[in-house]
């Protein structure tokens, strides 16, 4: 259960180990031999291993290393659900603040959702996290370690940035993730998905960035009165122009565009919304991703049943619809159900 995290890095010389540049450890390794500095960068990266374990250097270096690249991130809890293939840490974070960051294994995958704030401010009435309210950005840094966290664990393939958190709200520090993960960690683009509540100047710049990663917007209603209902930002930036963001984005890096849909009982599952989520899909030549409701606050799930129909009709409409199976439910791990608390 919870421990209390040890040192949060109080001396000022502590840097985040994901936050140094190739050009400061090199400095940080003033005085060694030049690959001293490249061995240490692939460790960090490549194995994701931390100055205590690097075995290979020599022990000086290595302490001196160990007292300057401090983790950021540390483990309140570990958790493990579906028989030990997904795993859920909640970190402790500078503030202090908890993040959460969910490990799923598949027989061909292993993918890990990170967080990108503790805590979120777009206030969706059915997911957890945005009960909270926000309580600060990530750095990139804190941002990349847990996906090291994970690769300690698993060979990690996919990360999916569908943790805590509107990516696009916090979007310097995400796009510096992004990079690292694809530049040091050799993760190629199409196997990093941003999933965005549909900010709009956020799709827009992340469309001449050039890191052509997979985009999925949580949608969860196909008409404005009900999306700013759900998705309260609809209200600055409703569906014409989200689905107009999304066009130019999928035009300039031909990735598939992934349409997120929280099935909830009596709300968003009727006939009549397949329908509309089926002409924004197929103008856009969209993915939908069903996710039943992982209930949270007043909104009720709608039973598998329903779901199933559900897919169903919008494949019957033309649209490649998938129902996302649930992972870590009981260890509150699934979507929506990040809070922080858990532990
Ligand atoms: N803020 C970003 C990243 C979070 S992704 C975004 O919203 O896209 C988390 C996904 O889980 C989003 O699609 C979100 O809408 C969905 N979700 C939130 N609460 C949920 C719940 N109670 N049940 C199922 N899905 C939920």
């Amino acid at each position: 259960m919870a421990t209390t995290p040890v040192s949060l890095r109080p001396a000022a010389q502590r840097t985040d180990p994901y936050g140094v540049s190739r050009e400061e450890l090199a400095a940080l390794l003033a005085g060694e031999p030049p690959y001293r500095a490249r061995q240490v960068w692939e460790a960090l990266h490549r194995r994701a291993a931390w100055p205590p374990e690097m075995t290979e250097l020599p022990r000086p270096i290595r302490e001196r290393l160990a007292e300057i690249l401090t983790p950021a991130l540390s483990v309140c809890s570990r958790r493990e659900a579906d028989g030990g293939q997904t795993l859920k840490w909640v970190f402790e974070v500078e503030g202090p603040a908890r993040v959460e960051t969910v490990l799923m294994a598949y027989p061909d995958r292993v993918t890990v959702c990170v967080s990108t704030q503790a805590g979120c401010a777009m206030a969706c009435p059915f997911c957890a996290t945005g009960q909270g309210g926000f309580v600060r950005h990530l750095r990139s840094a804190e941002i990349v370690e847990q996906v090291a966290w994970a690769m300690r664990e698993r060979p990690v393939t996919h990360v999916v940035f569908m943790g805590m958190g509107e990516p696009l709200a916090n979007y310097d520090q995400t796009i510096g993730a992004l990079r690292r993960l694809h530049d040091e960690m050799g993760i190629s683009w199409r196997r990093l998905t941003l999933s965005t509540v549909g900010i709009v100047p956020g799709i827009r710049r992340l469309t001449t960035e050039g890191i052509p990663v997979n985009l999925a917007v949580s949608l969860h209603a196909a008409n404005d009165t009900l999306r700013d209902e759900l998705v309260p930002i609809n209200r600055r930036y409703p569906l014409a122009r989200l689905a107009e963001a999304c066009a130019d984005y999928v035009g300039a890096t031909r990735r598939r565009l992934s349409l997120e849909w929280a099935v909830i009982g009596g709300v968003n599952d009727r006939p009549e919304d397949a329908e509309e989520l089926a002409r924004f899909a197929r103008a856009l030549g969209a993915h939908v991703n069903l996710i039943p409701l992982n209930e949270t606050a007043g909104y009720r799930a709608p039973g598998p049943p329903r779901a199933v129909h559900f897919r169903a009709r919008l494949r019957a409409l033309g649209v490649n619809a998938t129902l996302r199976r649930t992972r870590g439910q009981e260890i509150a791990a699934a979507c929506g159900q990040l809070a922080g608390g858990g532990g």
